[in-house]
């Protein structure tokens, strides 16, 4: 069998390949003093991390769901029984998720076509006198539209909270994530910027915030016994930042990989544009943003058909998401107008497989499958 045989969705191997010296001479060091929680390591990626972001304080925690409640809560979000966050339902279930346990009623409201990313024209509609905060969602690996967002939130007291949990590295206009407001990412293995288990941060300018952030993470204390705030334990494990230092000096190199790799599927899939006669959706980057492509995520006809070919091929495909958050049981009455494009593009999605190492081979592999799967109605 060649390497071609079988592609994944994410190769999780050849990413700790690179990295698995300089991770092993980290956990003996680790396992040598035996400091499990804090020290060096987790200080200087917050640094380290901070600083690739453009940003002036970042906070570790123990995953992305955790840094965006976080975010939240150091607001205030959730402190008043009727408080509202607006997102976008064409999201990750756990954004909703952040919004209910800091204690506030997720808002969802519809995407824009082109991007798939939140609607400010949905946002608008949606804002009313309980609206504390918007999460947009940097969805797929590129930058919402914060600044009309911004616009349309006008001088009213709401906070903006990033969900950057598949942009790290991304911009808009020149500026990282958390430019707008306080921005929450994961490190989930398969983001990427992944750790070897669950790993989260929040990254803020804001000094105070920053501050707030740490105690309200580490049960609501900034020195020991000393509990000045309702927190709860969210730390980013010593472990996971021995492993997330290594793998954010090479993050810059790997997401111009990325780059390369979706080019590259564009000029393949409009080939196969031009010779089925049919619009495949290809993604669209917004002007200004520089993409980080965590997801290439398409447009098919037929999609769980061609999904389902492309899976019994040997090829890693998935959708993101089947089910939008207003279409799943804990969420369902929380739209508060139809989401139709949302809705639309869940029917439709298709994500091939991308990942820094992926090859031309292995993408001309993806591509001819597809074309295969479009043309013959097998079934
Ligand atoms: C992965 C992800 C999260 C949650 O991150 P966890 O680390 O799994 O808690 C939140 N939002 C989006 C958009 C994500 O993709």
């Amino acid at each position: 069998m060649t390497t071609v045989d079988r592609i994944p969705f994410v190769d999780l191997a050849a990413a700790h390949h690179a990295v698995a010296d300089e991770v092993a001479a980290g956990f003996a060091q680790v396992l040598a003093t035996t400091s499990f929680i804090g020290g060096a390591p987790v200080t200087e990626f917050e640094r380290e991390f901070a600083a690739f972001s453009g940003r002036q304080h970042c906070v570790g925690v123990g995953n992305g769901t955790d840094a965006i409640e976080l975010a939240l809560r150091a607001l205030g979000v959730g402190t008043r029984p009727d408080d509202e966050v607006i997102l976008p339902a064409n999201s990750f279930i756990a954004t909703a998720e952040a919004v209910s346990r800091a204690g506030a009623r997720p808002v969802l409201v519809d995407a824009d076509e082109t991007y798939q990313l939140v609607d400010p024209a949905r946002v608008a509609e949606a804002i009313t006198a309980r609206t504390r905060a918007v999460i947009p969602v940097h969805l797929f690996g590129q930058l919402a539209a914060l600044e009309q967002v911004q616009e349309v939130i006008g001088g009213r007291e709401i906070a903006i909270v990033e969900d950057a949990a598949q942009a790290q590295g991304a911009t808009r206009d020149g500026a990282g994530i958390g430019s707008a407001g306080p921005a929450a990412t994961s490190f989930y293995p398969g983001k990427n910027l992944g750790a070897y288990g669950d790993a989260g941060a929040a990254l803020t300018d804001d000094a105070d915030l920053a501050t707030t952030m740490r105690a309200i993470s580490c049960h609501g204390s900034l020195t020991k016994y000393e509990h000045t705030h309702l927190g709860f334990n969210s730390r980013l494990d010593t472990l996971q930042a021995v492993v997330l230092r290594a793998k954010l000096r090479r993050l810059a190199e790997a997401n111009e990989a990325r780059r390369t790799a979706a080019a590259r599927y564009d000029l393949l899939l409009s080939d196969a544009e031009k010779s089925l006669g049919i619009d495949l959706g290809r993604p669209q980057v917004a002007p200004g943003n520089v993409h980080v492509w965590h997801l290439y995520v398409i447009r098919v006809p037929e999609r769980d058909r061609v999904l389902g070919r492309l899976q019994a091929a040997g090829i890693g495909a998935g959708v993101h998401y089947p089910q939008p958050i207003h279409r799943t049981v804990p969420f369902a009455d929380h739209a508060p107008r139809p989401c139709p494009v949302t809705d639309l593009l869940a029917g439709q999605i298709l994500s091939l497989p991308i990942y820094p190492e992926i090859t031309d081979a292995q993408q001309q592999r993806v591509v001819e499958t597809l074309m295969k799967a479009l043309v013959d109605n097998d079934s």
